[in-house]
């Protein structure tokens, strides 16, 4: 399968075997602001398409870091990224498509199916899913993991994986 999230790199096998996750960043932020410019500089490891699964508790800085990816990939300025904890799905951008979705009130296959997530993941577009270990089966590969973790304070370790086919 074709390499997506950061377009095509020289060098990295396409064999079809498995490869496993490689560790991209493993860092940890002190404030908030630290972590949407993380956000930012992460733009150029999820261009479309590209899905990104996010995962972490309430509070750990899921939607404050896609605020600066959103921004990165030129989609929307941060302060217009909200969380879609109740809408589920936001869209920004025209060229560059990003959509931002938040399972977290997803309680079955029913309800996930009723949110057309095989239309967005066809897309040509970067799809962020906060609570994305919801997807289950659903959560193909190539995609970008991002594992956020409370450390007390304003510190969150963030740790980005890249998995292969
Ligand atoms: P989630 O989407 O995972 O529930 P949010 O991004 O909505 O998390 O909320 C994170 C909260 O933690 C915000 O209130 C933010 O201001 C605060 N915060 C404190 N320190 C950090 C940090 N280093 N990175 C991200 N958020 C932080
Ligand atoms: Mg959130």
């Amino acid at each position: 399968m074709k390499y997506t999230c950061a377009g095509h790199r020289p060098g990295i096998p396409d064999a079809g075997i498995s490869l496993g996750p490689t560790r991209l960043f493993d860092i940890v932020t002190h404030s908030p602001e630290e972590t949407l410019e993380f956000g930012r500089n992460l733009a150029g490891e999820v261009l479309p398409p590209c899905l990104v699964l996010l995962h972490g508790e309430l509070g750990s800085g899921k939607t404050t870091l896609t605020k600066g990816i959103v921004a990165g990939l030129g989609a929307a300025g941060e302060e217009e990224v909200t969380s879609p904890s109740f809408t589920l799905v936001h869209e920004y951008g025209r060229e560059n498509k990003v959509y931002h979705v938040d399972l977290y009130r997803i309680e079955d296959a029913h309800d996930l199916a009723t949110l057309g997530l095989d239309d967005l993941l066809g897309q040509q577009a970067t799809v962020l899913v906060e609570w994305g270990e919801k997807l289950g089966d659903n959560a193909m590969a190539p995609r970008v993991d991002i594992h956020l973790e409370h450390m007390g304070n304003d510190e969150r370790r963030i740790i980005v994986e890249r998995l292969e086919t």
